[in-house]
């Protein structure tokens, strides 16, 4: 008899594949770059991701390639700081690497919009070129990819992982591996190979209350819409400049929105609307003229690793979009309107997996130098919720601030050849907040991937790896740590 709310055990047999050398689980912002670096490294690797597609946030969900220039939050400082990328990228940039070919790749076959025609703090694509261009980079380095298949359970043997369990149209697989590498944004592989794991705000958090604890960013979406004319928005805006709001981290002023716009580059704004719904939506133009991708409609209060609640939280996006095109077609220039492509439920935070150094958020903000930095990131904390001295928390920087990532935040404890990579890294859900962007999440997948494959070159456990040699081994194929 099945009784509900008890355990019902299932044995299925599964059929093992071929050994390869590292295995990635998730082929999403992290995944993708991750898998390309053991590759590139002389590593046998297979990716899988669930998906018809990989990219994950970054393709199918419509994010911006954010950010990969020292923040600079004043107005002042960051129009410098604007002029300065146009003659000087190098002594702006943070992440470099493979995140960069990628996106200079994107810029030269006209797939992306950036700032002065180079890679700047922010990048919008148009998603299906960035599939397809992620799909030929796979097959360039010989990545074994994996599709429409879920990474369901572990084998282990104590404390090392002998294979994965995939679950797909095939039925159930196991394929064995010497690395894996989990950048599932959840923490999924970690937590089926018994890792430990945090949720959303915790006592390590400088803004921990006992109402926040647990508290998660909310989820949304951004999504397309098209047969929308700029010009007259534009034109509505300069009429009515109250309706017109910068945009913190691309550009500050209408006149200069409108002039990147007419060169043909990245011209993001929001529109503010008193009493009106929405009250403040964000437009990103893309390569495409007459679509643009909008954002965020949020839904809070539910857990993205709940099948329950993300199936609720689908349903009342879908309707709440539905408000929102009937106010945003009230604007000049929206009128004819229509939704052009909704991308599932894009979920920000759900598990911070444990890892041999927890992140936190002082590090990140008083810039710590670590021995094992593998990256640089210069995000400034998207979380909610946060300190109330980072209240407004796009100005409280020093100029030209950025900060490192350690390897050990990707080590998981208790496990000896798993690394996590992406948003679910070992860090408090403040430094989370800095961490989750897609260009920091893509530095990061890059620095797992080249540790795995080392570690199998170099024969040796992923805690042995020499801090210096795995440096100099990111230096030397072009990234920045
Ligand atoms: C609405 C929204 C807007 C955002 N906007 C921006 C922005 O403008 N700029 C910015 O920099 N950042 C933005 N972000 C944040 C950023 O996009 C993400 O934090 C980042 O892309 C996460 O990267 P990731 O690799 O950890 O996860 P993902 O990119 O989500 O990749 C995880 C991949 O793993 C796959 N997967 C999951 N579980 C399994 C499993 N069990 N088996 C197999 N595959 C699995 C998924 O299908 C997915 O492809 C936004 C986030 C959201 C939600």
């Amino acid at each position: 008899m099945l009784e509900s709310g008890k355990e019902y055990v299932s044995e299925v047999r599964a059929k093992i594949l071929p050994a390869v050398d590292v295995v990635v689980a998730g082929g999403g912002t992290a995944g993708v770059i991750a898998a390309l670096a053991a590759a590139r490294n002389g590593a046998q690797t297979m990716l899988i991701e669930e998906r018809g597609f990989v990219g994950g946030m970054l393709t199918g969900g419509n994010a911006g390639i954010t950010m990969f220039t020292k923040y600079s939050g004043k107005t002042e400082e960051h129009v410098a700081d604007l002029k300065c990328l146009a003659e000087n990228p190098d002594e702006l940039h943070v992440a470099k690497g493979i995140p960069m070919e990628i996106t200079r790749r994107l810029l030269k076959e006209g797939s992306a919009l950036g700032n002065h025609g180079t890679v700047g703090a922010y990048l919008f694509t148009s998603s299906e070129d960035f599939k397809r261009l992620l799909f030929e980079m796979l097959e360039e380095a010989h990545v074994k990819i994996r599709l429409h298949t879920m990474v369901v359970d572990v084998v282990k043997n104590g404390s090392a992982i002998e294979g994965i369990v995939l679950e797909s149209k095939s039925g159930r697989e196991v394929v064995p591996a010497r690395q894996f590498i989990d950048a599932t944004g959840d923490g999924d592989l970690s937590v089926r190979a018994g890792a430990d794991y945090t949720v959303g705000v915790t006592k390590e958090d400088i803004c921990a209350t006992p109402d926040k604890i647990g508290m998660m960013s909310v989820m949304g979406v951004m999504f397309k819409v098209g047969n929308v004319d700029l010009d007259k928005v534009f034109d509505w805006m300069k009429e009515h400049p109250e309706h017109f709001r910068k945009h913190p981290f691309a550009c500050f002023s209408y006149d200069e929105a409108l002039e990147r716009y007419r060169r043909g580059e990245m011209a993001t704004f929001l529109v503010s609307r008193e009493g009106e719904y929405p009250s403040v939506f964000q437009v990103y133009n893309l390569p495409t003229r007459g679509v643009v991708t909008l954002c965020c409609p949020s839904i809070s209060g539910m857990d993205g690793c709940n099948a329950d609640d993300i199936s609720r939280a689908e349903i009342m996006i879908s309707k709440m979009l539905a408000r929102w095109m009937q106010g945003i077609r009230t604007i000049p220039g929206f009128e004819d309107a229509f939704l052009l492509q909704v991308p599932e439920m894009g979920v920000r935070e759900t598990r911070h997996i444990q890892g041999d150094y927890l992140l936190g958020l002082m590090d990140i903000y008083e810039q710590k130098s670590f021995d094992d930095c593998i990256g640089f990131g210069a995000h400034p904390i998207d979380a909610n919720p946060r300190p109330e001295w980072l209240k407004d928390p796009l100005t409280s920087y020093p100029p030209r601030w950025f900060f490192q990532i350690p390897f050990r935040s990707l080590l998981v404890k208790k496990l000896d050849n798993l690394l996590v990579a992406g948003r679910c890294i070992s860090a408090t859900h403040e430094a989370f907040g800095c961490i989750r962007p897609t260009v920091q999440c893509m530095v990061i997948g890059e620095a797992a991937g080249t540790a795995a494959a080392m570690a199998i070159q170099e024969n040796l456990p992923l805690r042995k790896l020499s801090y210096d040699t795995l440096r100099a081994r990111l230096k030397a194929n072009g990234a920045r740590c």
